[in-house]
C-alpha cells in the first residue's frame, strides 16, 4: 500500500513542511485539507513559485475541498452554489499542483423527515453531478467520501454511496473509521471505482479518529487496498498508525 497522511495533523504548517516531513518519514502521499489557510481561493491567487515546491517531492498529492459550512444539499440555492463555486475553486488549484484527485463530501440534511431529505438529496446529486464533469473536463479525479451512519448524512451506507457514485459519475473515497459506524463495514471495500482510503479507527458507533488498531475496525479488511492516507490529528499516531500498518503486513 503507498501511505500518506492528512495535513490535518500539521495545520498551519507551509506546503514545503508537509511535503518535507512526509519526504523525510518516508510517505508516499499526502492529502491536504483545505480549509482556513488553505482556503482554494487564497491558494489561487499564489504565484507559480510559490506552487513549484510540488515539483520537488516525488510525493503524490491529493486534495480534500473546503466542506465546512458548504453543503451541495442545501435547501438554499445560494449555499449550492456557493459550494459548487469553492468545489470548482479547489478543482482549479488541484490541476496547479497536478494533484491525482479531489475528495469532498456529499452533504446533509438536518430534518428528521424522509421526503426533505429526499429532496436534498437531489440536490446534492446535481450539485455534485456539475462539480464532477467540471472536474472531468479539467482531467482530475473528483470524489465523494463515505459519512458516519447518522441519518442527517448522505452517504452513510455503502449503498447509498454507491448510488452517489453512479449518479454523479464520480469515484468514491472510503473512510475506514466511517464505514466502521455502520453494520456493513465490508460492503464498502466492494464498491466500484474507489480511488483511495482515508485510514482511522474507532469504537464502531463513534467517529472518534483513534490510530489504527485502537478501535475495533477490522484491519484485514485493508488487505489490498492500494493508496492510504491516515486521517488523524496528531502527527506522532500517524507514525503509530503506519508502523502498525507495516509491521503486520498489511495491504
Ligand atoms: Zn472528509
Amino acid at each position: 500500500m503507498k501511505i500518506g497522511f492528512s495535513t490535518l495533523a500539521l495545520f498551519m504548517s507551509s506546503f514545503e513542511q508537509f511535503l518535507e516531513t512526509a519526504s523525510k518519514d518516508g510517505f508516499q502521499l499526502i492529502e491536504i485539507l483545505c480549509e482556513g489557510p488553505y482556503w482554494p481561493r487564497n491558494l489561487l491567487s499564489l504565484e507559480k513559485v510559490d506552487l513549484d515546491v510540488f515539483n520537488s517531492y516525488d510525493i503524490d498529492v491529493y486534495i480534500h475541498s473546503p466542506t465546512i459550512d458548504l453543503n451541495p444539499a442545501s435547501l438554499n440555492p445560494g449555499i449550492r452554489e456557493e459550494t459548487l463555486k469553492q468545489l470548482k475553486e479547489t478543482v482549479d488549484f488541484g490541476i496547479k499542483i497536478n494533484a491525482k484527485a479531489i475528495t469532498t463530501h456529499p452533504g446533509l440534511i438536518h430534518r428528521f423527515e424522509e421526503r426533505v431529505r429526499k429532496y436534498g438529496m437531489q440536490h446534492s446529486i446535481e450539485t455534485l453531478i456539475k462539480a464532477n464533469d467540471y472536474a472531468m473536463g479539467r482531467g482530475i479525479k473528483f470524489s465523494i467520501e463515505n459519512m458516519p451512519n447518522k441519518y442527517a448524512y448522505f452517504c452513510n451506507n455503502a449503498e447509498e454511496h454507491q448510488f452517489f457514485i453512479k449518479e454523479c459519475g464520480s469515484y468514491a473515497t472510503i473512510d475506514t473509521g466511517h464505514a466502521n459506524t455502520t453494520n456493513d463495514v465490508e460492503s464498502f471495500f466492494k464498491m466500484k471505482k474507489i480511488a483511495y482510503y482515508h485510514l482511522n479507527d474507532n469504537n464502531g458507533e463513534k467517529d472518534q479518529h483513534l490510530p489504527l488498531g485502537e478501535g475495533n475496525f477490522d484491519l484485514k479488511l485493508l488487505n489490498g487496498v492500494d493508496k492510504g492516507i491516515i486521517e488523524l490529528n496528531s502527527y506522532p499516531n500517524i507514525l503509530k498508525s503506519r508502523d502498525l500498518l507495516i509491521s503486520s503486513n498489511i495491504g
